[in-house]
């Protein structure tokens, strides 16, 4: 295990070996993606993990498929089909993925995988059919295991962070797990999950507005509610990291965004006003990354606003250096 911090200041999530530049592929080189190596780790610890590594299978090795036989059953085979590495490659992850679910004091905030891989691959996986053919309907063992052991956890593949709609959606989902899971660490009360709430609502509008309803009745219960606050914040991190899930479309940052716009209507000039407004229209045609309103926007807030509108998320529910709202028309 490497790169583990003490402290739950920075997210942390596991990401295949190879992608991290070790020499861990079947034919003995890696994959090392520049994005994350170079920008995501700036900003986030990582647990580098290699499923056929850690199952002894060494590095070079004979590459292996995943196969499914006449019984239905996935398994894992090399590529001679002489040798089943699946009850290996099991004992090799349910291990690890245990030792994830004890790392203390916040779990891990998202996995980052090797698209395609048998092993690490989470969508689209070939398999090879018994009676001839392939699908492309598998996902990698790792995945199974770690959707069976952590639902609401943010994975992805690094082909699909090509996409800027799919790239920031996930990192949406990564930090807001991370401050989810530090929030339930530093002591579950109602009102931390009202407060929880109230920072996030305009970052879950943009995603799914008639989910956040949902959630705001989920969380307006009051102190002296006898219900258990367990019970509601397993209901609320469900469908929280749900709706997160789905991606913001452009209009739904366009009514985030006149609904921000609207704290500081009142105090601005009407020469400020048709500026902040023009830009909002110049995003919704697509000229304009969402970054260019949200700017001013962000100006006039700091200057003019409540401090509820100031405290959303939405505003930068990232670090702001990763400049990923540059690249979203
Ligand atoms: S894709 Fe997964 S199993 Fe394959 S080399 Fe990378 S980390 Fe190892």
């Amino acid at each position: 295990m490497e790169n583990v911090p003490s402290g739950i200041e920075r997210p942390r999530i596991g990401v295949s070996a190879c992608l991290l530049g070790r020499e861990v592929r079947f034919d003995g080189g890696h994959t090392r993606d520049r994005f994350v190596t170079d920008v995501l780790s700036e900003h986030l610890d990582f647990v580098a993990f290699c499923p056929e590594m850690e199952a002894g299978l060494g590095s070079p090795r004979p590459s292996i498929h995943q196969e499914r036989g006449a019984d239905g059953l996935i398994r894992l085979l090399t590529a001679k089909r002489d040798v089943d590495v699946t009850p290996a490659l099991d004992a090799a992850i349910s291990k690890r993925v245990e030792h994830f679910g004890e790392l203390a004091p916040a779990n891990l905030a998202g996995f980052l995988l090797k698209k395609d891989s048998p092993s690490c691959g989470p969508f689209r996986v070939r398999v090879q059919k018994a009676e001839g053919g392939v699908e492309r309907s598998g996902e990698g063992r790792l995945v199974t295991a770690l959707r069976e052991r952590f639902p609401h956890l943010p994975i992805e593949d690094e082909g699909r962070l090509n996409d800027a709609a799919l790239r920031e959606t996930f990192l949406i989902r990564v930090f807001a797990w991370h401050r989810w899971q530090s929030m339930v660490a530093a002591g579950l009360t109602r009102r931390s999950l009202r407060e929880f709430h109230a920072t996030h609502k305009m970052l879950l509008h943009a995603h799914g507005p008639a989910g956040t309803r949902t959630l705001g009745r989920l969380v307006a219960r009051p102190e002296s509610d006898a219900a258990s606050v367990d019970f509601d914040a397993t209901q609320y991190g469900a469908q929280f990291m749900a709706i997160l899930n789905r991606p913001a479309t452009r209009g739904r940052h366009v009514d985030t965004l006149q609904h921000l716009a609207g704290h500081v209507a009142d105090h601005l000039k009407s020469s400020e006003k048709s500026e902040l407004h023009g830009l909002i229209e110049e995003y919704r045609q697509g000229w304009i990354t969402l970054e260019t309103p949200l700017a001013l926007l962000r100006h006039h807030l700091r200057h003019l606003g409540t401090v509820w509108a100031n405290a959303q998320l939405y505003l930068d529910p990232h670090p702001r250096a990763l400049a990923l709202r540059s690249t979203i028309r």
